[in-house]
């Protein structure tokens, strides 16, 4: 067996040593050639290596999905409830092994940790009885006949994952896809495969039979592209960006057509009117954009400001955005700490630096932030650009790091008409004390979710998790996620219309 090695210092990380760090394939654990070398972005330090999943492993699981497929169909929604309810308890015992892995592979705080494995857990517990409601319509129709409709899994479910929340995301694809009876071939990121691979031993655990459930370290060209041209798989769910979200449709088009759910980038705007509390919307937005460190999907990096408050609202921002520096992660291992998180990787950082560069390089007015913090670990300061053109890269790009780009309007036609043009559309929102003003909001923000006062990551569980545009098709979340998971059949019955 491979095991995790994490060094002698890390006394409270001393569980993650048991982790497994092969590929879960029909109930058990395989070795690959191929490795994935880890390293912790708060310190550069190497953390471990996975075993990377070739095009072999990707069809072997699938194999085992397909032939393990119909006997879970078949055990139907209440003979799947204890598996996710076992899942769920597995869950809530094991939270600080999922929160040191997500410190040393991400450098997040066990408080982001704990919140993300609560909303697992009750996730999990919420498939446990919800796949009991997804029946389909019926219509008597004229005499002897009876119109229905089957709500039936898909068969194998393939779903590709972020690192960013990386076992929210798999519970979200998990749960959902599992509970409506399909079976899954999971391909977590390369960036952060470690709690996948915990999930995994989870799911053993609570006995999830053999093939139901294979999850898999891979890259995204590799194994990624495989489970997307497979023709036994019906179904892909995918979480990531938009460029990989067109490439995989364009796969799609060229092989089986598989369906597709597609939940993408963003680059969310927020207005924020004069008649605002200034304050508490400036304390807002400089949460969101920072809120793991801008590697969120739904974080606001476009501020639109009401042109005679943009003093006003700027001097509180950059006093609430100043302070995000003065609080760093730098070890995210003390149990309790929290701050500023690093970007996840040597790529990203590079990546957001480069963008910030070439910000500065046009700005015309001073920038906020944008450093490096030390010099070990990938730590960037905030960093705020004002008036940047509209045509700008860093106005109509994810950046995914702690970059926001802030602008003034001076009608709300063109504070509508500026929020609405990238080609994005995941989340909004907008701060006004006017309700008929945040009700036109509503209705003319091109986003799949909004906040009127409020703003991400502060959602609404329950509801429909996706976006509009480029941001992706089909949502998640709860019933939503279920109800993507099914496939509609449409049946006309003539019984006979004389009793005998
Ligand atoms: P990414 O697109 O680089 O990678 C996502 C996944 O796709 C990874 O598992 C990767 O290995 C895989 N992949 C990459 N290339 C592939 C290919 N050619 N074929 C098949 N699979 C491939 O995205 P990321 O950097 O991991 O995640 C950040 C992105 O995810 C951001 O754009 C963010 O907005 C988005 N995101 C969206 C949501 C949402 O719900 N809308 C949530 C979280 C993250």
């Amino acid at each position: 067996t491979t095991h995790l090695s994490i060094g002698e210092k890390e006394k409270w990380v001393q569980a993650p040593g048991n982790i497994e760090t092969r590929l879960y394939i029909n109930g058990e654990w395989f070795e690959s050639p191929d490795q994935i070398h880890l390293v912790r972005p708060f310190d550069e330090q190497p953390l471990c290596s996975v075993h990377s999943a070739t095009v072999g492993h990707i069809d072997a699981a699938v194999s085992a999905a397909l032939l393990s497929f119909p006997a879970w169909r078949d055990l139907g929604p209440l003979g799947r409830k204890p598996f996710f309810r076992r899942l769920s308890a597995l869950i809530r015992e094991h939270v600080s092994e999922f929160a040191a892995l997500n410190a040393l592979n991400l450098g997040r705080s066990s408080e982001i940790s704990k919140w993300e494995l609560q909303h697992s857990a009750d996730m999990y517990e919420y498939y446990a009885e919800a796949a009991i409601d997804i029946v389909g319509e019926t219509r008597v129709g004229v005499d002897g006949r009876l119109d229905f409709e089957l709500r039936q899994p898909y068969g194998v479910v393939g779903a590709i994952i972020p690192w960013n929340v990386p076992t929210l995301m798999f519970t979200m694809k998990t749960g959902a896809a599992l509970a409506a009876g399909n079976t899954v071939v999971l391909k977590s990121s390369e960036k952060a495969p470690l709690t996948s691979l915990l999930m995994a031993s989870l799911m053993h655990k609570a006995g999830f039979p053999a093939g139901v459930v294979n999850v898999l370290s891979g890259l995204g060209p590799v194994a990624g592209a495989r489970l997307a041209e497979h023709p036994d798989v019906r179904k892909l769910s995918f979480t990531g960006s938009t460029a990989t979200g067109r490439l995989l449709q364009k796969v799609s088009a060229e092989t089986n057509l598989k369906k597709f759910q597609l939940e993408l980038g963003g680059k969310s705007p927020c207005i924020v009117f004069a008649d605002a509390d200034l304050k508490k919307a400036a304390e807002l937005l400089a949460n969101s954009f920072t809120f793991l460190s801008g590697q969120a999907c739904i974080a606001s990096t476009r501020v639109l400001v009401e042109e005679s408050v943009m003093e006003e609202f700027m001097g509180h921002f950059r006093t609430f955005v100043g302070a995000k520096e003065m609080n760093v992660l730098t070890d995210p291992t003390v149990d309790g700490a929290d701050g500023l998180s690093p970007l996840v990787d040597e790529i990203q950082f590079k990546k957001v630096l480069a963008y910030i560069e070439e910000g500065k390089r046009t700005s015309t007015t001073p920038v906020i932030g944008g450093h490096r913090i030390g010099t070990k670990g990938y730590f960037v300061a905030p960093c705020i650009f004002e008036n940047l053109p509209q045509s700008s890269r860093l106005i109509q790009e994810e950046i995914f790091g702690p970059v926001v780009c802030v602008n003034t309007f001076k009608t709300e036609q063109e504070a509508l008409t500026l929020a609405n043009d990238t080609q994005y559309g995941l989340y909004a929102s907008a701060f006004s004390k006017d309700v008929g003003r945040l009700m036109r909001c509503a209705k003319g923000l091109d986003a799949g979710m909004l906040g009127l006062n409020i703003t991400s990551p502060d959602l609404v569980p329950g509801f429909a998790f996706g976006g509009y545009k480029s941001s992706g098709s089909g949502r998640d979340g709860y019933k939503h996620g279920l109800l993507t998971m099914v496939e509609q059949k449409t049946v006309g019955l003539n019984y006979g219309s004389q009793a005998h």
